[in-house]
């Protein structure tokens, strides 16, 4: 290698400190013990998931919060955690006089854990980054922007605008949809945009929504509906619209004022809960689908959304990012601990193969939601009321999705059991 100045040395680095990057941070130092040495980089410049101004809220798995719970980072989460006790999915027509809901399911799980919260991004960012700055083995690097890595068979150097340099045995990348260090690997990604613009805002409204989400597919994509903790100043309740629109229409409906922006709501949302008002900003993003081709390479990993971007309509990113975080912590882990080199490339290997199909599998699906429920062809309308029907009325097949949306199927990491690394 050819630093100029002295790199600081770590077990692992990681670029970008947001869910998937802190997560992951807590959890390999929760592996390692007390002799970890993790490095966690950000540009800081509040564009991540932890920004302040993020009013988003996501609906986090029962398996997701089982993993925050055993990293320390739940009980700060829990005050701003709104259990979701059902979820009510319907795809009427705006001006239908009646609504009828075409599937409800309670998100209860077997042994009565609930299997779904809707939490603050905000919130899920601050407990995560103070259970990061209360560790003493991470040392969280910021603001300070990765701009490239250089790798040789006994470490990988990650290099930082100002020109310092840090060298681990491993590097992540957890730089979110637009990864620098994936690039710099030549790491290629395949996917498509949307054409679709996501729209949240905060609506208080006169009537308690009971833990209710509502989904509600319209042509122009899902408008939902999700549950927020009540504050002193709106006794009757909040939730959080997240809603998908045609990039065209979300420019329009973007530009309205106040007013004509909240009867845009309030037609949508039908009257289910009184009187409403909007109660914070309105933020966007545009929508994409985007898969890694590669999760791995020399010394080098990709989780969280540089992975795998991933349409919101069943509010999965975060989940899948944990997801990852929980999964590469076991496979680093387990090496350490048969004294392996810990960026070995067999257990990185191990890594892909266990979330590169999920993930895949995840985004086709969310895919297919979207393209089965964003239109308003006559025939995909019958084909998708048919089949929410015959789920409808089939327990066990209800049953299996409350399991799937509780982030409970399939082969679980460690961490989204509850179980420590
Ligand atoms: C409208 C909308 C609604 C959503 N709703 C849900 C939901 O309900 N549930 C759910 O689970 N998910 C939801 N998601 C998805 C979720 O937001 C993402 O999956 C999640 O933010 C991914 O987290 P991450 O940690 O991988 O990346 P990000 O949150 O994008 O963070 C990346 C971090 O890396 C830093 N960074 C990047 N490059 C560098 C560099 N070169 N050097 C230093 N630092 C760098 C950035 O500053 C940032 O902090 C939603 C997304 C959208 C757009």
């Amino acid at each position: 290698m050819t630093g100029r100045q002295a790199p600081e040395r770590f077990d692992v680095v990681i670029s970008g400190a947001s869910f998937a990057g802190l997560a992951l941070a807590r959890a390999l130092s929760a592996a390692f013990g007390a002799r970890a040495r993790i490095a966690i980089v950000d540009r800081g410049e509040g564009d991540g998931g932890t920004s302040h101004s993020d009013v988003r809220a996501f609906a986090l798995s029962a398996a997701s919060r089982r993993m925050l719970d055993v990293l320390g980072a739940w009980q700060a989460v829990s005050e701003f955690a709104q259990p979701v006790s059902s979820i009510e999915i319907t795809d009427s027509s705006l001006d239908a006089g009646i609504r009828p809901v075409l599937l409800r399911y309670d998100t209860q799980l077997d042994d009565g854990e609930t299997s779904m919260f809707i939490v603050p991004a905000t919130a899920l960012g601050r407990a995560l980054r103070s259970s990061v700055t209360a560790d003493p083995c991470i040392t969280l690097i910021e603001p300070a922007d990765v701009t490239s890595c250089e790798t040789d068979d006994f470490g990988i150097e990650l290099i930082l605008a100002d020109g310092r340099r840090i060298a681990a045995a491993l590097a992540v990348s957890a730089e979110g949809r637009r990864s620098r260090l994936r690039e710099a690997h030549g790491i290629k990604t395949v996917g498509w945009n949307y054409g679709q613009t996501g729209i949240v805002t905060t609506i208080a409204h006169g009537r308690p929504h009971g833990g209710r989400a509502v989904q509600h597919f319209l042509p122009g994509g899902p408008f939902a509906i999700l549950p927020l903790t009540s504050l002193a100043d709106t006794p009757g309740g909040r939730s959080c619209i997240t809603w998908s629109e045609t990039n065209e229409e979300a420019c329009r409906i973007l530009a309205l004022d106040d007013e004509a922006f909240l009867l845009e709501i309030d037609t949508r949302v039908g009257g289910k809960f009184g009187t409403i008002e909007l109660a914070g900003p309105r933020q966007s993003w545009p929508l994409s689908m985007h898969l890694a081709r590669s999760y791995v390479a020399p010394r080098f990993a990709i989780v969280g959304d540089g992975a795998h971007v991933v349409h919101p309509i069943a509010g999965q990113g975060v989940n899948l990012a944990l997801r990852d975080a929980a999964a590469l912590a076991e496979v680093v882990a387990e090496a350490q601990r048969l004294g392996l080199d810990i960026g070995n490339v067999e257990s990185l290997k191990r890594y892909e193969r266990w979330r590169r199909f999920d993930s895949a599998a995840s985004a086709m699906a969310f895919d297919g939601l979207n393209r089965i429920f964003s239109n308003d062809n006559s025939l995909a309308r019958a084909a998708r009321d048919f089949g929410l029907g015959v789920v409808e009325r089939l327990p066990r097949l209800k049953a299996a999705f409350v399991s799937e949306a509780a982030g409970l199927a399939g082969e679980l990491p460690r961490l989204l059991k509850g179980e420590p690394v």
